[in-house]
């Protein structure tokens, strides 16, 4: 969503109007982030602010995602969390029990999401929760997302590289550009991948996990995180249609029935 729909807090030119003409057409919308900070409410108040206009219902982020991730694979487990008040509250509305970091008690799993409290001391917590053997698992795997004037804001895939260096074990992440919120999107919207289009600024996270979910993809090539097609590992998806901006949405051939 950021560096696709909007800038840190500003609104992207045009991100609006696509959205209208999509659903004036009768396309579905939704919107697939590795936010895991923030649930969908959170998410769709922020994007109403800057005149972007999405219901709750719509946004699949990793945040909620989580959860439902583990119910699906584990049942209900006590689980503990590094990240958000939001973050632990959501995968507690999945029905698991959320206990602190700092417990005595073991919890069956632990989740890494973003946590911008983020302390020496959690990361000794974490990682011997990996070496009593607890499951690891992080919400999303990107290293940064990028910030107002050209910065670099760290993510959830940070600190996991930290525990992952430590333990030499690798931590999986649910998030883009794993298949699991392509998955739950589609289920939730009852649709197959070939009729869905994919549109991202991040070609790790976006283009690869909507194009291997094999969606169509759509690359946003502005947004702000400084990629190239230049020199990508060979075996990298390659995005079906490349603009600047979102702005430019209307050279699209938007007469295509796929959305
Ligand atoms: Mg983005």
């Amino acid at each position: 969503m950021d560096g696709t729909l909007y800038y840190s807090d500003r609104p992207a030119e045009g991100a609006q109007a696509l959205l209208q003409y999509l659903r004036g057409k009768g396309k579905r919308v939704g919107f697939i982030t590795n936010n895991s900070r923030n649930t969908a409410d959170e998410i769709a108040v922020k994007l109403h602010h800057m005149g972007i206009f999405a219901d709750p219902s719509e946004i699949i982020s990793a945040t909620d995602a989580i959860g439902s991730y583990l119910m699906d694979h584990y049942g209900p487990r006590t689980v503990k969390a590094v990240g958000s008040l939001s973050l632990e509250q959501a995968i507690a509305g999945k029905g698991h029990r959320v206990i602190p970091l700092s417990s005595a008690e073991q919890a069956d799993i632990v989740v890494i999401g973003r946590d911008t409290g983020f302390t020496f001391d959690k990361l000794q917590q974490l990682v011997n929760e990996v070496e009593s053997g607890v499951t690891l698992l992080a919400t999303n795997p990107d290293l940064y997302h990028p910030g107002p004037g050209g910065t670099r804001i760290p993510e959830t895939g940070a600190l996991v590289r930290a525990v992952e260096a430590i333990t030499g074990q690798s931590v999986m992440s649910i998030g883009k550009p794993g298949p699991y919120l392509f998955h739950y999107g589609m289920k939730k919207y009852g649709v197959d991948a070939s009729q869905c289009t994919m549109i991202g600024d991040n070609l790790e996270t976006d283009i690869t996990g909507g194009a291997r979910a094999g969606m169509r993809t759509i690359w946003i090539r502005s947004g702000g995180m400084g990629q190239t097609l230049i020199g990508r590992d060979s075996s990298a998806p390659i995005p079906d249609v490349i603009i600047e901006r979102i702005g430019q949405w209307t050279l699209l051939n938007t007469s295509e029935g796929r959305g």
